[in-house]
């Protein structure tokens, strides 16, 4: 049997209707734990306790692993308790971590003032190339490569299979955040990653009302086990799973994704075009344009679009980024991205504040778009009066 499409996976796969009732949607689980009919005797799906399985949770899993061409998924309460298990997972005292340089605050965070108490240490490479990465690796430690493309806020694009070939000859696993891509736009594990990571919080879940993560696995091994049964044994040990409610809502949301990314593409492209062409925007960091440095890598590594997120910096400096986030009306000043509607943020002093002082630090004046699905006609309205607003004095000064 051929395999079917990804719109058709997303819907179906993990989500056949209920066995006993017929119920076309499989229901939510919600219990902790499930009754024997003799001692270790199970009903069918072998359940036992919710935090070892739950068929809600479960169901999610499946769907995620087929739309990654993963062997398994595994489904957390946060993106954040996803990372958090896979790195404690595969890490022992004294291995070292490598970390594309803009990968998410809270990955940098972990790293840095977490797992460095329990003897991580790391490394930064200082771009999104796979050379410099190469050049980090310290032999017989280095134990993963963290990456992130397209990266946040600067949408750096990265090649994901030159960063396999490194991690292969320094046997160590390469980890791939997929959340800003999502797996219609780019599979890493077909690239060579052993891991991906996402915030199922953004694009999966994507309307902007459940907090969850997964960690997604292929065939590879670690230490001399399948990477499969080293996570399983984490999350039930640790514990952070997904609820069966919040499982439920990715589920429903993950249906939608393939349809959703199309139009979060179709929206972005137009409106990094639109910001491209205004004399009042200095900047504009989108894979989709010809502008961007990296613009035939990312044609050649995402299928059917470049993403939904923007970043770009208005004349007029920190003031005017600041008073574009807070007039505009269609795009809500808040963190996080990927849902439905569209949001702004301004990275510098909301999501990357960590980083100030760090060489790492991302310009003051950089804005964030998560662009959403609305009509395109009220994006452009809504830019248009924001930027004509937030950069009124700079203008002044261009004209004079
Ligand atoms: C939000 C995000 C995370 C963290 O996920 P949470 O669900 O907020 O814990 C990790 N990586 C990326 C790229 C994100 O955007």
């Amino acid at each position: 049997m051929t395999q079917h499409g990804l719109a058709t996976r997303a819907i179906h796969d993990g989500q056949q209707p209920d066995p006993t009732t017929g119920a076309v949607v499989p229901p939510i689980y919600q219990t902790s734990t499930f009754v024997q009919d003799g001692v270790n005797q199970f009903r069918s799906g072998g359940h036992e306790y919710s935090r070892g399985s739950n068929p809600t949770r479960n169901g999610f899993e499946e769907q995620l692993a087929s739309l990654e061409s993963g062997r398994r998924a595994f489904a957390f309460a946060s993106g954040m308790a996803a990372e958090d298990a896979l790195l404690r997972a595969v890490l022992s005292p004294g291995d070292h971590v490598v970390l594309a340089s803009d990968v998410y605050g809270g990955t940098f965070r972990l790293v840095d003032q977490v797992l460095s108490s329990w003897g991580i240490e790391h490394s930064f490479v200082p771009s999104a190339s796979a050379d410099d990465a190469a050049a980090t690796i310290q032999p017989g430690r280095t134990a993963v490569l963290w990456l992130e493309t397209p990266s946040n806020p600067l949408l750096r694009v990265a090649d994901i299979a030159a960063w396999a070939r490194v991690a292969e000859d320094a046997g160590a696993l390469l980890v791939v955040d997929n959340t800003f891509a999502t797996p219609v736009l780019q599979n890493p594990l077909t690239l060579g990653a052993h891991a991906v990571i996402h915030s199922t919080t953004k694009y999966i879940g994507g309307h902007s009302d459940v907090l969850g993560g997964a960690v997604v696995v292929g065939d590879a091994q670690w230490r001399g086990q399948p990477l499969t049964d080293v996570i399983a044994f984490q999350q039930f040990a640790c514990g952070a799973v997904a609820a069966p409610f919040d499982s439920f809502l990715a589920a429903r949301g993950l249906k939608t994704l393939p349809l959703r990314m199309e139009r979060h593409c179709a929206n972005a492209l137009a409106v990094a075009e639109f910001l491209e062409s205004r004399e009042d925007v200095l900047e504009v960091n989108y894979p989709g344009l010809r502008s961007h440095p990296q613009h035939d890598l990312a044609t050649r590594t995402l299928n059917g679009g470049y993403g939904g997120i923007i970043s770009f910096r208005p004349a007029g400096g920190v003031e005017a980024a600041d008073e574009f986030a807070k007039t505009s009306e269609l795009y809500n000043l808040s963190v996080s991205l990927g849902g439905v509607e569209s949001l702004v943020c301004v990275p510098h002093s909301m999501t990357h504040a960590p980083r100030v002082g760090t060489p790492y630090e991302v310009p003051e004046d950089l804005v964030r778009l998560s662009v959403g699905i609305e009509d395109l006609s009220d994006h452009v309205e809504d830019l248009d009066a924001a930027l004509n607003q937030a950069t009124t004095a700079s203008r002044v000064l261009l004209a004079g």
